[in-house]
């Protein structure tokens, strides 16, 4: 079976899918490996470590053209849904719910194509979730961010000239990146405040150290997959009005709200952001979705009339590239180590097993994933 792998087309994308010591890791189980030339290159890793650890370097239309099973990070451009051989199995983030014309193309195309953000959220699963790996990150690199932008100091100090208070970080949302930019912020120091509208993740939050905020929202439950519901109209306002005064008195707000598969939810109104101290920092991690903040723009840093700095960057893993791709290419390799054959050398593409019903998306000439036929 030969596994190709072209480097990232995105101009400003730093991660690479697959690191040298996975590519050695699958060539030891007998995959033969096609790398394009300069896969490694925005981490500085030169093609002689894939070749030492097992790879073929070519070029691009060679790669995509040869391969059995292509890997990938972003989702593939839609011209080379062509270039790709009929029945091949590509395995990427695909963002499918808003992807419908490169999901049909995909089908269309006789591919196999798998999605990493639709690795179910299973303990088995655990491994090769790329979703949560990149989230994880993304909440270090929001805290980081916003600490670096804030004139201020995050821990409490006591000094001769007088004692410094912690800064006040506010939380909203705390699933993987969340809980991530919790700990992070209470390790440099902070007083750290979250609040998120399934009720289970009260204890997560405590066991950081941090302060659950409490707002009474009525039944909020959650997903059979793990994730929020989406709230009515009532009770997002009734959640913004439980939240403004704990806003106001913080010196960083960062958003994570989001909802599975929908755009996210607005948590932070222009209303709400009036009414913060000048110089508060916002980070709104979910300005890709949609924003959770009223006036956040995609990779831009707007500042309001009262100063407040709302943070939009995009691809906050991207800033922490060498462990975003370590932990993605560890995924990936996961991924194929669990469903490869031994006798075969192949990936077994099993229809019937959980995690691949889950995140397959097209097969056989048709879309196939319930969700999204479903949607
Ligand atoms: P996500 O990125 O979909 O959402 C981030 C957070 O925003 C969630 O915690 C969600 O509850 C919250 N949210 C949604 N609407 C909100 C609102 N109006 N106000 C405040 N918060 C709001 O979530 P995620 O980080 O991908 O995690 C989703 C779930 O999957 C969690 O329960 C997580 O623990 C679970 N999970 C399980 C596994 C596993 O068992 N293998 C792995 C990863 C995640």
């Amino acid at each position: 079976m030969i596994i190709g792998i072209p480097k990232e087309t995105h101009p400003e994308e730093k991660r690479i899918p697959f690191l040298p010591s996975s590519v050695e890791r699958l060539s030891k189980k007998g995959a033969q490996i096609l790398v394009e030339a300069g896969l490694g290159k925005t981490l500085g890793i030169p093609d002689a470590d894939y070749q030492e650890a097992g790879a073929s370097i070519d070029g691009r239309q060679s790669v995509l053209g040869k391969a059995d099973l292509v890997l990938r990070l972003r989702k593939p451009p839609a011209e080379e849904v062509a270039l790709l051989k009929k029945g091949a199995i590509h395995i990427s983030f695909l963002d499918p719910f808003n992807e419908k014309a490169l999901v049909e193309a995909l089908a269309k195309a006789g591919i196999s194509a798998i999605s990493m953000e639709m690795i179910p959220r299973t303990t088995r699963a655990q491994k090769m979730d790329a979703l949560s790996s990149q989230a994880n990150l993304a909440g270090y690199v929001s805290v980081v961010l916003a600490a670096d932008r804030l004139p201020k100091i995050f821990p409490m100090l006591m000094t001769p000239a007088g004692t410094i208070s912690p800064a006040r970080v506010f939380i909203i949302g705390a699933g993987v990146a969340g809980l991530q930019a919790i700990a992070t912020a209470k390790r440099l120091g902070a007083r750290v405040e979250a609040f998120d509208t399934r009720p289970v993740v009260k204890e997560q939050v405590q066991s950081l150290g941090a302060k659950f905020v409490e707002i009474d929202l009525g039944d909020t439950g959650q997903t059979e997959g793990g994730y929020a519901k989406q709230l009515t109209p009532e009770q997002l306002e009734k959640q913004r009005q439980g939240m403004a005064k704990v806003c106001s008195q913080s010196d960083i707000v960062i958003t994570t709200a989001q909802l599975f598969g929908r755009r996210a939810p607005v948590v932070l109104t222009k209303d709400m952001v009036a009414e913060m101290q000048p110089g508060t920092i916002v980070v709104d991690m979910a300005v890709e979705s949609g924003g959770n903040v009223e006036g956040s723009k995609v990779n831009e840093e707007v500042v309001t009339v009262n100063s407040v700095r709302i943070i939009g960057l995009a691809n906050l893993p991207g800033r922490v590239a060498a462990h975003a791709s370590q932990v993605y290419s560890a995924n990936l390799h996961n991924l194929l180590e669990e469903y490869w054959d031994k006798d075969s050398k192949m990936f077994n593409l099993s229809l019937e097993d959980e995690i691949i019903k889950g995140c397959l998306v097209t097969h056989g000439g048709k879309i196939v994933n319930p969700i999204l036929i479903r949607k």
